[in-house]
C-alpha cells in the first residue's frame, strides 16, 4: 500500500533486526526457530518442552496462556498461572518466551512476563489493541488474519509502528480457502511478496496452516526455501494429549529431527541455523547436497 510510510522498504534496505533477548535476533542471516505447545498446560509439560528444545536447538519457546478458542466451553488457557510458568522457563532454561495477548487489559501482565507478545490471527485487525501495543517496549509477533489481504496485513503492522513500537515481526500462518483437507492454505506467495515490500522480518507458522502433524515438516522446509526468516512450530511431549490443536502438534523428537534437517537447507540459500552441540561436536547431518551443487 502506497501510504504505508513505516513498513514499506526501499529497494536497497536490509531486513530490520528485531531483538527478542540478549542472544536472539530475528531477521539476520541466522534463522529463528520458535517451538512449543499451543497452550501452556502445566509446569512439567513446559519443562519437558524447554529441556528438549534448548538442545535442538530452538531460539525461543511459545505457549498460549490466554487462548482464543472457537467455543467458549473449550479450555481458555491458564492465565496468570501460565505467565508464571513461562517466566520460570526463561529462568531455568535461558530461552526467551512468546505468548499471545488478546486484549488491552492483558498487556501489562504479559509484557512483564514475556519477551515477545503475539497478536493472534483473530485480532490482527483489533485496531485498539494494535495501537496499545505501539506503546509497549517489547517486540510484537503479528499473525496474519484468517482471510487478510497483504494490504490489510501490512496496514495492521503500520498501526503498531506508527504508534511508537518499531519491533514487529510478521507471521504467515495460512489463510481460509475452500479445501479443508489442510486446516488453512499456507501462502508462500505472500512470504515472497512481503520480503520484497517490507523491511520487517517474516516468519512462517506451518502448524496452523497444515492442521495435520505429518504435513508440518514439508511446509516448514518450503517456507525456509522460500525466504522466511524463521518458523514457529507447535510441539508437545505427548502430542495426542494436547489440550488444544492436538492434531497438528509434533512430538519433541520430530521437532528435533526437523531442526536438524533444516540446517543443509539453510546453507543452500546462504543462511544458517544454530547447530546443536551434538552435531557441532562431530555428529554429521545425514543429509548432503548432491556433489555438483555442494561444490
Ligand atoms: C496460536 O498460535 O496458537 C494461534 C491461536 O494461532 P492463530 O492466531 O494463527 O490461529
Ligand atoms: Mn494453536
Amino acid at each position: 500500500m502506497a501510504n504505508l510510510k513505516l513498513v514499506n522498504k526501499t529497494d536497497t534496505q536490509e531486513t530490520t533486526l528485531v531483538q527478542i533477548s540478549d542472544r536472539v535476533t530475528i531477521g539476520g542471516s541466522q534463522l529463528t526457530l520458535i517451538g512449543g505447545p499451543c497452550s501452556v498446560e502445566n509446569l512439567e509439560q513446559m519443562d519437558t518442552v524447554a529441556n528438549t528444545l534448548k538442545t535442538a536447538p530452538v531460539q525461543a519457546i511459545r505457549g498460549g496462556v490466554f487462548k482464543p478458542r472457537t467455543s467458549p466451553y473449550s479450555f481458555q488457557g491458564l492465565g496468570q498461572e501460565g505467565l508464571s510458568i513461562l517466566t520460570e522457563m526463561r529462568r531455568r532454561h535461558g530461552l526467551p518466551v512468546v505468548t499471545e495477548v488478546m486484549s488491552i487489559s492483558q498487556i501489562e501482565a504479559i509484557a512483564s512476563h514475556a519477551d515477545m507478545l503475539q497478536v493472534g490471527s483473530r485480532n490482527m485487525q483489533n485496531f485498539d489493541l494494535l495501537k496499545a501495543l505501539g506503546q509497549v517496549d517489547k517486540p510484537i509477533l503479528l499473525k496474519r488474519g484468517l482471510a487478510a489481504t497483504l494490504d490489510e496485513f501490512l496496514g495492521a503492522a503500520e498501526y503498531i509502528l506508527s504508534h511508537g513500537n518499531p519491533q514487529v515481526v510478521l507471521c504467515e500462518r495460512g489463510i481460509r480457502s475452500f479445501d479443508n483437507f489442510t486446516r488453512n492454505v499456507l501462502d508462500l506467495g505472500i512470504v515472497a511478496a512481503l520480503k520484497q515490500l517490507t523491511h520487517l522480518p517474516v516468519i512462517v507458522d506451518p502448524s496452523h496452516a497444515a492442521g495435520k502433524r505429518e504435513l508440518v515438516a514439508p511446509l516448514a522446509k518450503a517456507a525456509i526455501a522460500g525466504g522466511a526468516d524463521g518458523l514457529m512450530i507447535e510441539c508437545h511431549p505427548t502430542p495426542e494429549q494436547s489440550v488444544s490443536d492436538a492434531r497438528q502438534a509434533l512430538s519433541l523428537d520430530d521437532m528435533v529431527t526437523l531442526v536438524r534437517e533444516l540446517a543443509p537447507l539453510a546453507t543452500a540459500i546462504g543462511r544458517t541455523v544454530e547447530i546443536s552441540e551434538e552435531i557441532s561436536e562431530g555428529e554429521e547431518s545425514n543429509f548432503s547436497l548432491p556433489q555438483t551443487i555442494a561444490a
